[in-house]
């Protein structure tokens, strides 16, 4: 049994009150772990201990505190293999996937945000009357970052990185259903030399430790990551008390196909941005839509690939799709193809839960699903299912496409396939949301703003806008 601690004031401890809840495994479904049910008691540790912190850090050179970021990332980098792995066991995804995509994503959010602090400057704004005025750029003091478990590392650093560069002092909380890499990674805060208090890692559930950070009058900013309703419950609480709040939600994509495109780039990615990481990738493209001309030779290649592939134990090498996260989101997902054939749908492939043997009989394992012949507004095509079930849709202009690209509630991210610059350029102004690949997915400049629009969040991360969210401008104006 792996047991996980609270790290705060630099010390590895239980929850106050002594509770813990049972870490599962979910390609096995069993428990393998315990991780403290922390609550108001040990965030009001974390922050007095982050309070205590803040003077001395907030007044460390930049490129000291940058150089302890480069210390993590370095330390990331040498343990990746037990850290891919603690990710495969405690999520359920490929360790492959684990290795080439969140552990050195993580390790590269800490490496940029250590040479961005560095690089970061404030505006000056001159007054021909003979005055200037000059912004500082402060730290706001205690900040709160919650993350969410399907990329549990790779998010959990993209929020902690810049706040602490910026010169704050973190409480963070990772997901109770996959805690175990950030408890690792507070393990390797320590060893980088991250001085006492001003990380702290609080574990515990969302109700209990999440709520305790978004209520805590200390806190003055709130960095989340997750869910569309748990970023409005959030929003509504945090509010009233005035903290600034960056709200990255949920994403119902699109994936706009045309006939004009490199059928076999597109096809390959096709399958990626559909499944990768058991579809449980805020980015993911779950809304198919895809050119009449070319609807059925797609669907016919698409359904062939998928229906090869094959879910499998996350912690081999050759495995490319895992379990899904737990037992109720895998229920939830299979609910969702139920709906679907409600709604009219037919599957093509997949949908179904998959029995693996021995040890793994009681695992969270979904056949990557494809569904066709469903109207762009019913509930499937509406709400986010966060699994590995996409609907595939034909269409026959740009308007009607755009149409249905922009009909649901979210704005996250769109996918567009064709070999036509200007269409390209015309489609990705047109579409609602924050984020548009044209011709890949998930190519990633950390410099770049990330986030989405309607109901997919407030606020931007990525590049300086994170550093500019982390930070309270201060404009100084002198007369000479
Ligand atoms: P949740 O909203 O359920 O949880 C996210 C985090 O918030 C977890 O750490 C959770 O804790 C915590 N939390 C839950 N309730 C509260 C509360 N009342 N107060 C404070 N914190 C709380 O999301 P999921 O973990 O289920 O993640 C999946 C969602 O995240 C999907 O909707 C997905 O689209 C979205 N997402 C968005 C991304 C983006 O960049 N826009 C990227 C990745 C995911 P606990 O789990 O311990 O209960």
């Amino acid at each position: 049994m792996k047991e996980i601690l609270n790290y705060i004031n630099g010390q590895f401890q239980p929850a106050a009150l002594g509770n813990t809840i049972d870490n599962v495994k979910p390609s096995t479904g069993k428990v393998y772990g315990t991780i403290p049910e922390s609550g108001a008691e040990d965030i009001a540790q974390a922050v007095n201990s982050a309070e205590k912190a803040f003077p001395l850090w907030k007044s460390t050179p930049k490129e000291k505190r940058s150089a302890i970021l480069f210390r993590l990332a370095e330390l990331i980098k040498e343990n990746i293999e037990e850290l891919a792995m603690a990710e495969a066991i405690d999520n359920g995804k490929p360790v492959s996937l684990a290795k080439a995509v969140d552990i050195p994503r993580a390790e590269a959010n800490i490496r940029f945000f250590a040479n961005a602090i560095t690089q970061f400057s404030s505006e000056a704004h001159h007054m021909e009357i003979g005055a200037i005025n000059y912004t500082l750029r402060k730290p706001i003091g205690i900040v709160g970052c919650i993350s969410p478990w399907n990329l549990p590392l790779y998010l959990f650093t993209w929020k902690i990185a810049p706040a602490l560069a910026a010169g704050n002092c973190v409480i963070a909380k990772p997901s109770e259903v996959t805690p175990m890499t950030a408890y690792l990674f507070s393990k390797l805060a320590k060893e980088a030399g991250m001085p006492d208090g001003v990380l702290n890692v609080v574990h515990g559930t969302g109700p209990s430790a999440g709520d305790a950070i978004i209520s805590h009058p200390k806190i003055k900013a709130i960095s989340f990551t997750g869910g569309t309703k748990t970023g409005q419950y959030i929003a509504a609480k945090a509010a009233p008390e005035f903290k600034k709040l960056s709200l990255e939600l949920g994403g119902k994509n699109p994936n706009i196909i045309f006939a004009d495109c490199d059928f076999d780039a597109m096809l390959n990615t096709t399958v990626r941005s559909s499944f990768a990481n058991q579809g449980q990738i805020c980015l993911c493209g779950s809304r198919i839509f895809i050119e009449e001309s070319i609807y059925e030779k797609f669907r016919d290649a698409f359904v062939e690939k998928v229906s090869k592939m094959r879910v499998g134990n996350p912690e081999l090498a050759e495995t490319k799709m895992g379990a899904v996260v737990s037992e109720q989101h895998m229920n939830k997902v299979l609910e969702f193809v139920e709906l679907a054939k409600e709604e009219g749908g037919k599957v093509l492939t997949g949908g179904v839960q998959v029995k693996l043997e021995g040890a793994l009989q009681s695992g969270y394992y979904i056949q990557p699903a494809i569904i066709e012949g469903l109207s762009s507004n019913c509930r499937t095509n509406q709400e986010e299912i966060f699994g590995p079930v996409v609907t595939i849709m034909p269409f026959k202009t740009e308007e009607e496409v755009l149409g249905y690209a922009n009909s649901t509630k979210y704005g996250l991210s769109a996918t567009l396939w064709t070999e036509n610059l200007s269409r390209a350029h015309r489609m990705a102004e047109q579409i609602e949301s924050g984020i548009v690949w044209i011709n890949c997915w998930l190519l990633r400049d950390l410099r770049t703003p990330f986030g989405g629009v309607k109901e997919s969040g407030v606020g931007r991360e990525g590049g300086f806008e994170a550093l500019r969210f982390f930070t309270e401008p201060q404009n100084v104006c002198v007369k000479y």
